[in-house]
This record gives structure tokens, sequence and C-alpha cells, in this order.
């Protein structure tokens, strides 16, 4: 452009880049310090070179796929009878173990317990740090998150980022592609086939919390997953039994299957309302059993936030729990993505359908798809067949006659006519969806183009001003227009906003 208004003297910018001032100069060094330069250099995923994850698949070799030839080597049996043997013996001992209420009532509570040191600890807390948590906190989300019996926080953290990092992919230690079974559990009980992508945990290398709960995970996991739901029902009512049973071994299988949810139910049930690039989902049904983790498609495209439903009335305990220790003191910096950035994602997503639908139907054809015709070849065609001239566009009413709201006699009348001022409420203000329809009869353009003073609304059909339409499109529809001729520039109209194309008000 070259408006004057625009033109300004380059000694009114200043530059862009400011030059490098002494003081700059010297903050530098000072910012990172060679400790901080250190820890920088140490993380794990600092030397990653730009292709690894397909250089990986290529040239790394997985581990033969699962057979009956190998299957005695390639599962792991300690985990076979975690998964498998330990609910099968729970649920036999639990036939032999009468349930009263108290200890039905505590199970459930401990599984709460447990499991939230699993979704508010190990993984909103550890893997995302999508808050901070004072050291109380920290030793009761690692204590509790041990009761879970899910491995250590640093070994659980760095599957899980592996798997943020590199959703569906081989690299993913989890991956849904290879099916519910196999993210559900299957990736426990088989050695796995290749190491998960690299990921960084160096920062909770340097957690005390991370490092002392890994020192003592064996204890803590017979403490807090078997003792204490086991001595808790024996002191205050006097039931060991049904307490070992119910909220030690049967509650420690429901917390399983509540987090491995998060891995299979979470990518493979309900909606995609952010993205739907990869395989999370949103549904309230796994919200349900993963103590609020449910809301996969949102959490997946915001981790750092600390919440999973964004929505007052959707079922998150986990984010209640975390609020709540902010409100008494201990938990702080709670991240909420950009409500305006979560917007765009779902406006993006909705548009997306609303193409769909968009490309589902039949719309009329393009000025330029359609003959041009003059007027006196208007009038000699429209003799032989009903034609009929509205807003510069002539329509081929044969197949209407007899559906006509108003008579087939009020179309035979505007036969071989201009009927633009009578379809527009000079006879009858016609509806939307008469306008609609009457777009799809167009079988040619008048030459000479619409009439001076026509309105926009009388050019472009109800249905197609709100049209949705690709970036790529508008640049396509703005070169057109602008290189087309005069008769067909006055119908060229941009797809996105119904607005007339700049040199149609020219002709005007
Ligand atoms: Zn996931
Ligand atoms: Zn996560």
């Amino acid at each position: 452009m070259d408006h004057p208004s625009l033109r300004v003297s380059p000694a009114q910018f200043s530059p862009i880049t400011p030059p490098v001032s002494p003081q700059l100069k010297a903050r530098v060094p000072a910012a990172l310090k060679p400790t901080k330069m250190d820890e920088l250099t140490t993380r794990a995923d600092m030397d990653v070179p730009d292709n690894y994850v397909e250089h990986t698949i290529r040239t790394v070799k997985p581990l033969p796929p699962l057979s009956w030839r190998n299957f005695h080597t390639e599962l792991n049996w300690l985990n076979v009878a975690i998964i498998c043997v330990m609910p099968a013996l729970g649920v036999l001992a639990a036939c032999y173990t009468p349930l009263c209420w108290k200890t039905l009532f505590f199970s459930i509570f401990y599984y709460f317990v447990t499991g939230m040191g699993i979704t508010a600890g190990y993984h909103r807390l550890w893997a995302h740090r999508s808050y901070n948590a004072s050291l109380p906190l920290q030793y009761i989300l690692a204590i509790a998150g041990a009761g879970a019996v899910e491995g250590s926080i640093k070994w659980w953290c760095r599957g899980h980022r592996a798997h943020h990092r590199y959703t569906d992919t081989d690299l993913d230690p989890y991956d849904a592609h290879k099916g519910f079974f196999y993210s559900h559990v299957g990736w426990i009980m088989l050695k796995p086939r290749r190491r998960p992508g690299v990921a960084d945990v160096s920062d909770l290398t340097h957690s005390p919390v991370v490092q002392w709960q890994h020192k003592y995970f064996i204890p803590l996991i017979l403490i807090v997953g078997f003792a204490i739901p086991t001595l808790i029902p024996w002191y205050f009512w006097g039931d060991a039994k049904g307490g070992y049973v119910y909220a030690g071994v049967l509650r420690l299988c429901f917390v399983h299957h509540s987090t491995f949810c998060v891995n299979s139910l979470a990518h493979w049930l309900g909606e995609t309302p952010f993205d739907d690039k990869h395989t999370p989902r949103d549904h309230f049904a796994t919200a349900l059993v993963t103590i609020g983790e449910g809301y996969h498609n949102f959490h997946h495209q915001f981790p750092m936030d600390y919440r999973n439903a964004i929505k007052w009335y959707q079922y998150d305990p986990t984010k209640w729990f975390i609020y709540g220790c902010q409100k008494i003191g201990l938990a702080s910096h709670l991240k909420v993505f950009p409500e305006n950035e979560v917007r765009k994602g779902q406006l993006t997503m909705e548009l997306k359908k609303l193409k769909e639908t968009q490309e589902s139907l039949a719309w009329p054809s393009h000025s330029d798809d359609l003959p041009v015709i003059s007027w006196e070849s208007y009038l000699e065609q429209s003799r032989e067949r009903p034609l009929i001239l509205i807003s510069g566009f002539i329509h081929d009413v044969s197949s209407f006659l007899d559906e006509h709201p108003g008579g087939p006699h009020l179309l035979t009348k505007s036969v071989g006519k201009d009927a633009t001022t009578a379809f527009f409420g000079g006879v009858y203000d016609h509806s939307n969806a008469a306008h609609n329809l009457l777009a799809m009869k167009r079988v040619g353009v008048l030459l000479g183009g619409i009439p001076h003073g026509l309105l926009e609304h009388q050019t472009i059909p109800p249905g197609q001003r709100l049209m949705i339409a690709r970036y790529d499109d508008i640049n396509f529809s703005t070169s057109s227009s602008s290189s087309s001729s005069c008769l067909s520039s006055s119908f060229t109209y941009s797809d996105t906003d119904g607005s007339p194309a700049p040199d149609s008000s020219e002709s005007r």
C-alpha cells in the first residue's frame, strides 16, 4: 500500500531490536549463573535431534511381538501377578469375608485418598507442575500415592511425560493406537517393546520428597498399601480381615484400573471439543471412574492447567481438592491456561463440525460457473421455458410452478421479466428459505450485472452469508475477484462474510 498517511519516515521508528547495552551484556551472565547452566545441559532431552521421533522409530528395532513361543520370556511376571492374580485372590477372599458398612465406607474413602495421591500428586503436581504444593502437602501426596502401588513418582512421571510428548506414536509407552487392552494393562504386563521416548525429569531428581519416596518405596507400599487399610478397621471396629481384603487388596485393584482408564478409556470414549489431532477424549463416564481425569482432550491440549474439567458442573474432585488446598494455604500458583486460547480451540472444533455440515449440503452455482446471457437471449429463451430474472440471476422455475405457495400464476406472470422487486417485498417479502431455494434454480447470469442499487441481501442467499471458508479459499476468492471481468466480478462475493467484492461497489 502506498497511502500517504501510512508512510512514516525511518527516523520515527525506534529499532525493533535495541542494541545490546553494556548493562544488558553485564546482566546476561548474572542471570544464567554457571550452576543454572549446568542444570540446563544435564537435561535428558537437551541433545535430542529435530527428527528424533521419526529417526528413532526408523532406526531402533522394537522387541518382537508377543506370541505363544515367546510369552514366557516377554511377559513381566511380577506385574502379571499384580494385575491378574491379586484381584482374583481378592475376589476369592471376599467370598469368605463378610463386608460390614464401616469397612465398605472406609474402603471407598481410602480409594479416594490413594487415588488422589496419583491424580493430584503424581499427575498434576509432579508430572505436569500445574501448581506448587507446600512441603507437608507434598509428603501427604507422596505417601498417599505410594498406597496406589503404581511405581515411584519418578518412574511414573518419566512415563507420563513421554506419553504426553509422543502421544499416539511408538515412543508413547501406552500408545492408544495399539488398542484398548494394550493401553489399559497390556503395556504393564508386557516387557516394553521399545524404550519410551526421551523425557526430562531432572526437576524431580532435585526434589527431596521425590527422592525420599523413591528410596523408601517398598516399605511405603507395604505400610500404606496394605498395613494401614488393615490396621485402621482392626483398631476402630475390629475388622482386620475385612480391612485387608476390601480396603487393601480390592481397593488397590480399583485404584489401578482407575488410573489405567486414563490411558485407555480417556483415549477411546467421548468427544474432542478442543482438538482432534490425537486420540484423547472428554467424557463424564471416564471422569467418574478416574477421580476427575476424564476430560482428557482438554488435558492433552493444556497439560499445565491444574484443572481437567473447566465447567463448574463437570466432575473433577482432583481440581476441587487442589483448589481447597490453595484456600487453606497448602497449595499456591495454580496454573490456568488463558481462557481466550481455550475458547479458540473450542471454536476451531465447532467450526470444523459446521464446515462438515456445510459440505454435506448442495449449494447454488457460483456466478463464475454460470453462462452469461444477454437480455435479448433471456427474452427469447423464456418463451420456451419458464425463466425468471431476480437479482441479476436467471432462474428456471419449471420444476417449481406447481409447488409455488402463491400459485403458478404469480410465477408465469414474471417469466421473461425482472422480478427482483416483486420477490423482495413488492408483492410478497419472501422468506430466507424461499431465497435459498430460488438460488438453487439459477441457470445463468444476465450480461450487464446486477442492477444499480441492488442490496447485498438480495444477491446473496441467506444460507451463504455466514459460510465457513478455509484461509486458502479466502485467498483464492480475493485473487480471482481482482482478475475477473467486470460482469463476473459484479457477482463475486466473499464466502466468509457475504460482503461484496471491492470491485462490485466500483461498478455501481
Ligand atoms: Zn493421555
Ligand atoms: Zn497428563
